[in-house]
Parts: C-alpha cells; sequence; structure tokens
C-alpha cells in the first residue's frame, strides 16, 4: 500500500478486493500525513441471521476487532469511499449507510468524500 497515492484511485482500487456479488465498496482514511486506515466490504461471519457483511467504512475504522486502527488520528481525518461494481466497472453512489454514518460521526472524522452514479465525487464535511 502507497500511502501518498490519491486517496480516492486507492478506494476505488480496495472495492476490487471486496467478495459481494454487486455492490463493491473500498474505503481509505487519510490525514495531512498520509493513509493510514482502509477497508473493503466483505463476507464476516454466518450468523443467525445467514451471512453478515461488514461495510468498507466500518472496516476501516476498525469496527468488530479485525483492524487496528490509531483511533486518535481518526479525530479530523477524512474518509474516501469508493464503490464500484467489479463485474462492469460501473461507479454507484457509495455514500455511508446509516450503520456507519454514527461510527464516523463518534471518531469525529471530518470530511466523507463519496462516489456518486456516474463517477463523480461527492463530499461532505461534517465539522
Ligand atoms: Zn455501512
Amino acid at each position: 500500500m502507497n500511502t501518498h497515492n490519491d486517496p480516492r484511485d486507492v478506494a476505488l482500487g480496495l472495492a476490487l478486493r471486496s467478495d459481494l456479488k454487486t455492490f463493491n465498496v473500498g474505503a481509505v482514511i487519510f490525514d495531512k500525513y498520509g493513509i493510514f486506515s482502509w477497508g473493503w466490504n466483505h463476507w464476516l461471519a454466518r450468523g443467525e441471521q445467514g451471512l453478515i457483511s461488514v461495510c468498507a467504512e466500518r472496516h476501516a475504522l476498525g469496527i468488530g476487532g479485525e483492524r487496528l486502527v490509531n483511533r486518535r488520528r481518526l479525530a479530523g481525518a477524512t474518509i474516501v469511499v469508493a464503490g464500484c461494481k467489479k463485474h462492469n466497472g460501473n461507479i454507484f453512489l457509495a455514500r455511508p449507510c446509516e450503520i456507519c454514518f454514527p461510527f464516523i460521526v463518534k471518531f469525529r472524522i471530518r470530511k466523507i468524500i463519496y462516489t456518486q452514479r456516474g463517477g463523480s465525487w461527492g463530499e461532505d464535511r461534517l465539522y
């Protein structure tokens, strides 16, 4: 992982690691020193309700114990979320979902950058 590459490109590349069938998402967290965490959506475990997947954002935030993240570095950082369907390359809206968003707020992420349908990038500044 080259932590000085454009976080948008890295997030799009990470979406390819997703093992979900249709909606493949990658996420990257960076600050002024560069990228320091990343993730992709993937199947986690078989629970009582069947297979459970974890979002790229939560994977990058270290929710669920799979990834160790320097949480102090999250405050003021930016998260980039990129959605790209592996089977046809189509870019889709990848704004954080209602499960991930509260964690992003809790860890004081300052800005969210996300793909929009067609390939442009949206941006939400939280504070
Ligand atoms: Zn989510």
